[in-house]
């Protein structure tokens, strides 16, 4: 079985162990470069994408952790961690055009805007078809959300939520109609959203997990076949 890291720095780490350690993985919170060296993937959890961009300095991991995910790490971002693996990000303010303060890895071919809900709807929750994830809608619990606002070619799209039709700042639309929520390239999987938050439901991290399978396949050490569920 892999080990999966989970970054340490900030928010729901314990419940990200919880739900990975669920799908049968060796689970392991990860705070300094010896310990990211250790793990075959890792999550990065919701928190603050500014303040975890200065405690990934703080810690000496911003740059170990982006020469892994050069290197074809998988890793799962959820909320804040979608803002970190992007190529680039948007405040919310639409006469922002970066966000400073946060400093972005570059593992995913993505323009992610931060708190792109608006402040009325802070928190919520929606039910969503999710691409790869069979059975009833996932509940998805949005805290000051960010959203996708343009995907490169790699990268697909796994969920969206209706648009509140607000226009998407003069960026293309990558959906087709929807505020794109979830995506994946290669390896890599973000969601806007927290599953972790949502009791009895660890399919989002299960999907990961199977990620983790398939791509050790490629660049990892050769495992044995596991057929999941
Ligand atoms: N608004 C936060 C950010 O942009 C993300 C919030 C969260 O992770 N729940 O970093």
């Amino acid at each position: 079985q892999p080990v999966v890291g989970v970054l340490a720095l900030q928010g729901g780490v314990a419940e990200h162990l919880a739900a990975l350690r669920r799908t049968g993985v060796t689970a392991c919170p990860v705070r300094r470069p010896e310990e990211l060296a250790e793990v075959d993937a890792l999550v990065l959890p919701g928190g603050e994408s500014t303040t975890m961009t200065r405690l990934l300095d703080t810690f000496e991991l911003f740059e170990p952790l982006r020469a892994r995910l050069r290197e074809g790490m998988p890793a799962y971002g959820s909320c804040a961690g979608m803002v970190l693996l992007a190529d680039s990000v948007l405040d919310d303010r639409p006469d922002v055009r970066d966000s400073p303060g946060v400093r972005t890895l570059g593992a995913l071919d993505v323009v992610v805007r931060r708190n792109a809900f608006g402040r009325q709807v802070d928190s919520f929750e929606a039910d969503l078809a999710f691409e790869g994830i069979e059975g009833p809608a996932l509940r998805a619990v949005f805290i000051r959300a960010p959203r996708v606002e343009k995907t490169g070619a790699d990268v697909t799209v796994l969920a969206s939520v209706p648009s509140s039709g607000e226009p998407a700042d003069g960026e293309a639309e990558a959906t087709g109609g929807g505020t794109i929520v979830a995506v994946r390239q290669g390896p890599v999987l973000a969601t806007a959203f927290h599953p972790e938050l949502v009791n009895g439901d660890d399919r989002v991290h299960r999907l990961f997990v199977r990620m983790i399978h398939e791509n050790s396949g490629h660049t990892g050490p050769v495992r044995p076949d596991t057929t999941e569920d």
